[in-house]
């Protein structure tokens, strides 16, 4: 053999093992961008729902076992996949101020007893959303109005709460999630809670409702906040989480009386469950903030950080364990269950 042919099947070699690197480097980009991301299995873009909406698998052991069956068991109904077909991305969302219940009932003639479930499908989880409230009926219209055709695009078997604080005593908002989630499990076994506040729209509704592995903060911006997540742990507006995740943080500190503290505690809480926090990406988890200003009986609660300080010694029994309440009446409204209750007074 002559040297130029040895130099000649030499390069040959070379170039067969460039071929394969390169082959390799397709593969490896291909899988890169292709594969689903750790926690939101399509990146959003605006014809996203055009394509076939891959099914995502629910893996988390602290949502229940029911989800898990539902997921996995080939019945006859179909289930639904994670992101409906419906989907439109970012919706003009509506404020007319000549609202009134009347009206959205009529719009949505699908809802009875605040409650609904997708058709031709059978939804991935059922979802409670719990909203806290008190003299704000007109936000509650807002809400309302652009919540339920999101939902049902969003082809969630769901139900809405709203849980009226009674009386003009300071307002608790954790306190009446609390009861929101404890109330509402005695109607139905809802395997998700989304944490509602009243003046919170949803702008874009692939912003799914329903709960992951781990507990889900949904606002990563407001418009009065210029969309920006308002700190790193900021995990109050919106919130999902399992039936589990909640009862394993024990729900939400009772002892929060007027505005602020109590969604930084649910995120202490978190942490101590041995949980992190998961968000959508930010161009999807947007939300309108609905003017308002202070209301009365909800001044900030100069208690606040005092009690942050002790989240690790009382998390355990000061919450849904030592939620004490006086239920004055659970309504079926047509769009929405209301449930009244007398909270008592701060024990401090
Ligand atoms: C309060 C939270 C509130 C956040 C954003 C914090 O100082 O403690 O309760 O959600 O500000 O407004």
């Amino acid at each position: 053999m002559g040297l130029s042919s040895t130099i000649g099947n030499f390069f040959c070699q070379i170039r067969l093992l460039l071929f394969i690197a390169l082959c390799l480097m397709i593969v490896g980009w291909a899988n890169f961008y292709m594969r689903d991301s750790p926690h939101y299995a399509p990146k959003y873009s605006s014809n996203f729902w055009k394509c076939p909406s891959p099914e995502r698998k629910v893996e988390d052991k602290t949502i229940p076992s029911t989800v898990k069956q539902i997921t996995n068991v080939e019945s006859e109904v179909k289930v639904c996949p994670v992101l409906s077909p419906y989907l439109k991305g970012n919706i003009p969302l509506s404020f007319d101020p000549s609202l009134n219940l009347e009206k959205v009932k009529n719009k949505y003639p699908k809802v009875n007893n605040g409650r609904y479930q997708p058709e031709g499908c059978k939804a991935q989880q059922r979802v409670a959303i719990l909203i806290p409230h008190r003299n704000r009926e007109k936000h509650l219209l807002y809400l309302l109005d652009n919540l339920h055709p999101f939902l049902q695009r969003q082809q969630i078997d769901y139900g809405i709460y709203v849980i009226h604080q009674a009386g003009d005593g300071k307002f608790n908002r954790a306190k009446l999630l609390n009861v929101g989630y404890l109330e509402a499990l005695k109607e139905e076994p809802w395997d998700c809670f989304i944490l509602h506040d009243v003046d919170l729209v949803p702008e874009n509704d692939f912003n799914t409702y329903l709960c992951d592995t781990e507990p889900k903060h949904l606002v990563v911006g407001r418009n009065v906040t210029g969309y920006k997540l308002w700190y790193k742990g900021y995990f109050g507006g919106v919130t999902a989480m399992s039936k589990n995740q909640f009862a394993k943080v024990n729900g939400y500190s009772n002892n929060y009386w007027g505005w602020g503290g109590e969604d930084d505690d649910l995120r202490a809480r978190v942490s101590y469950g041995k949980m992190t926090v998961v968000r959508p990406p930010p161009e999807i988890a947007r939300y309108t903030m609905v003017f308002h200003t202070r209301d009365s009986g909800n001044e900030v609660n100069h208690n606040r950080m005092k009690l942050l300080k002790d989240v690790s010694k009382v998390w355990k029994t000061d919450g849904l364990n030592s939620c004490i309440y006086k239920l004055l009446s659970v309504e079926h409204e047509p769009l929405y269950i209301n449930i009244t209750v007398d909270l008592g007074r701060p024990q401090y």
